[in-house]
């Protein structure tokens, strides 16, 4: 097998003269040396340039970041001074998006689940708007206008009945779904009749989602048809269209890009006389591809005539999509990145079962051994922000890098992290 395709890379990726791969002007291998491994290398540029590309193709207040992808307070920072919005799922995305000097006025508050505390910090904080999901939680924002808290703008997010092709856990457009209200039975109408009527929300939009890393551009107009056919009669200023542009994981996978996405979404409002402000809000398209991890080898296991397994010092903790969704991904030698793959292993981490698995079967070059740094592409969502301390393994720390120089954003978690909850 070839090279690990250039597309997978974080945008600054180069060949150093010695045939090593350094990102954003810094060595990989360094990194791995300076920092340890596992280790999270986020190109800022590329970050940068995806957020701008969002920005130009939509409109300026137009992209809301989905920080479930990946957050913390640089990255929040990050986002906030390109332009973007956030979307924050809990208090706690909120949390951070606020402690990271990000203004509420920037955050707009999702999730199928909001309690009164978290709508409460919301709404007094004075998030831009909160996008309701449920009757229960009209309920509740009666309760809290009751209480006297001001009244929040809302959208609300409907389910259009969109099948997109992906992953069923990340599918989220379907009438089957525990998400928003179902447009077929008439609950999306009822609610909003109800929300236009109520003294106690300002309702501004219409939001969907359809679900997660999409690739069929496709899925969306028929989204964006859907939508605008039923948000017609109400003429709202806002209509949300969700966030899910897929991105190519392994060898072989091709995605739109942010502004083919545009293209087809803003061309499909246009033509269905759409006179609302789209948004979008994507996550994974923005901050996937701008990652890598730098994992060290620690065991090579041949089995003859069944596998090799490769072992490295992280894994289901640290990026649990493969266990979740069967994901692939790619894996390479950063100190040879332009070397042929041509050995067939199972790449595993070091938790204790069979099932922490990375990548079922990986090419890696043939000279792979123990003490190599390994990277896999293409980390740079749903990793960091999805990892656990099973085992008791510390989160890996993430740095950024930009023009030759690196920035450590979140610590390695230590042994002490490890105990700062017990309370004896
Ligand atoms: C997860 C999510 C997004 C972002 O999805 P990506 O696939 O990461 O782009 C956007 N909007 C909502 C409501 C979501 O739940």
């Amino acid at each position: 097998m070839s090279p690990v395709p250039r597309h997978l890379l974080p945008e600054t990726s180069a060949e150093r003269a010695d045939g090593s791969l350094e990102i954003g002007g810094v060595s990989t291998l360094d990194l791995a040396a300076q920092y340890g491994t596992p280790l999270f290398v986020y190109d800022e540029q590329h970050l940068r340039s995806r957020c701008r590309e969002a920005v130009t193709s939509f409109g300026a207040d137009r992209v809301v970041y989905a920080t479930k992808a990946f957050l913390c307070r640089a990255m929040a920072r990050l986002v906030h001074e390109e332009g973007l919005m956030l979307d924050v799922a809990t208090s706690g995305e909120l949390f951070v998006a606020l402690s990271a000097g990000v203004p509420a006025s920037r955050c707009v508050l999702h999730g199928n689940n909001k309690s009164l505390d978290e709508l409460r910090f919301a709404i007094t904080s004075g998030v831009h708007h909160i996008n309701v999901d449920s009757f229960d939680e009209l309920d509740r924002l009666d309760t809290l206008h009751r209480e006297g808290l001001p009244v929040p703008r809302v959208a609300l997010r409907i389910t259009p009945g969109v099948e997109a092709h992906t992953h069923e856990y990340i599918a989220t457009g379907q009438d089957d779904s525990k998400f928003g209200f179902n447009l077929a039975n008439g609950d999306a109408a009822r609610a909003v009749s109800r929300a236009d009527r109520s003294p106690s929300v300002e309702l501004m939009g219409l939001h969907c989602h359809i679900g997660s890393n999409v690739f069929a551009v496709s899925s969306f107009a028929r989204a964006a048809e859907v939508m605008a056919a039923f948000a017609a009669p109400y003429d709202l200023p806002e209509l949300t269209l969700g966030g899910g542009l897929g991105v190519a994981y392994v060898e072989g996978e091709q995605a739109p890009s942010i502004s083919e996405w545009a293209t087809v979404l803003l061309d499909a409002c246009r033509s269905l006389g759409v006179r609302s402000a789209i948004t979008v809000e994507p996550g994974r398209s923005i901050v996937a591809n701008a990652a890598v991890t730098l994992y060290s080898v620690g065991t090579i296991k041949d089995i003859p005539g069944v596998r090799s397994y490769l072992s490295v010092d992280g894994g289901m903790s640290d990026n649990p999509r493969p266990v979740l969704y069967g994901s692939g991904y790619e894996a390479f030698l950063p100190r040879a990145w332009g070397a042929d793959r041509v050995r067939a292993v199972r790449v595993v981490g070091k938790h204790c079962e069979s099932g922490d698995i990375l990548i079922n079967d990986a090419m890696v070059p043939a000279d792979t051994a123990v003490g190599d740094v390994l990277a896999m592409p293409v980390t740079g969502a749903y990793g960091y922000s999805m990892s656990s301390n099973y085992n008791m393994v510390g989160k890996p720390a993430v740095v950024f890098v930009r023009d030759g120089k690196s920035r450590l954003v979140l610590r390695r978690q230590t042994h002490e992290d490890l105990v700062a909850l017990d309370i004896d």
